[in-house]
């Protein structure tokens, strides 16, 4: 793994790789007391001619600025974060799976690691990379994702943090992915928090509907994570003579689509039922 730290108020000079260990924390670090973290995700894939590969990793490290400043914490530049993934994923090279076989998940962290009491940003941060290899996200394979639509509980709300990858965002979602879970559901389908009428996204993933030569996905307006996969998927479709639309998606829309697809960089691409 890779670790660099910082105090408050300065930049990021230089970390260093490490091998995989637990790491020591103060009781009261910021991060464990008031949850000031954000993270990021990414693959690394193999290729039929033995390159390795990362996608668009500017962005994964642009939207973990952007998080951090959201947060209060300092973070690391681009370059740095890039620099950072890549001598991760070198030093891991022997645990890519085969082209085909699956990827190399890579998880950057940014950490208030300093101690607090009080409530107010924390000393001292960490950065940190950890990677694991992955195959497939869902149990399903490629079989259609059956999704259960939360009308009880939601995910963010305008104002709040929704829009970035802080980690305060998901422990308030597994009471609603266990309830869809132990009801036969791959996953839960959010709808926004004032009207419970319009599309949001899923648990770690974007929604797109398509209908016809019209690809409709849920506007970004800071309750929604702007995933990499979902920027990619709209250049990539309007290249294709699509019309894409970023809009309010009302949830009986689903209804009448001719498709729906999931996708982030976790699972790729799913059709829902
Ligand atoms: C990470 C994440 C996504 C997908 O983002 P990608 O950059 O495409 O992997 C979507 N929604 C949420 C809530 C996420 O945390």
């Amino acid at each position: 793994m890779y670790v660099m730290s910082c105090c408050k108020d300065q930049r990021f000079l230089k970390g260093q790789l490490c091998r995989y260990a637990n790491i020591e924390l103060s009781p009261s670090a910021g991060v464990l007391n008031y949850g000031q973290g954000v993270y990021e995700g990414m693959k690394a894939n193999r290729t039929q001619d033995g390159r390795i590969l990362l996608f668009r990793a500017d962005q994964n490290a642009g939207r973990m600025r952007h998080g951090a400043e959201r947060m209060c914490m300092p973070s690391p530049s681009i370059d740095q974060f890039i620099d950072a993934v890549k001598e991760t994923v070198s030093a891991n090279k022997r645990w890519i799976p085969p082209p085909g076989k699956g990827s190399l998940y890579v998880r950057p962290m940014l950490l208030g690691t300093g101690p607090i009491l009080g409530l107010a940003p924390a000393p001292e941060y960490t950065f940190l990379i950890y990677v694991s290899p992955v195959g497939y996200y869902f149990k399903e394979g490629t079989a259609p994702l059956n999704l259960y639509i939360e009308e009880e509980y939601v995910r963010a709300s305008p104002g709040g943090a929704g829009g970035v990858k802080s980690i305060t965002n998901y422990a308030p979602v597994m009471k609603a992915i266990t309830k869809a879970k132990d009801r036969g559901f791959s996953d839960v389908l959010y709808l926004d928090a004032i009207n419970k009428k319009y599309l949001e996204e899923v648990s770690s993933c974007n929604i797109f509907i398509v209908k016809g030569n019209v690809i409709s996905t849920p506007a970004t307006n800071g309750t929604i994570l702007e995933g990499v996969t979902r920027k990619s998927i709209i250049e990539i479709a309007k290249d294709h003579g699509y019309q894409v639309e970023e809009r309010s998606v009302a949830v009986d829309e689903l209804v009448d689509a001719d498709d729906a697809v999931v996708e982030s960089t976790k699972n790729n691409l799913f059709p829902v039922k």
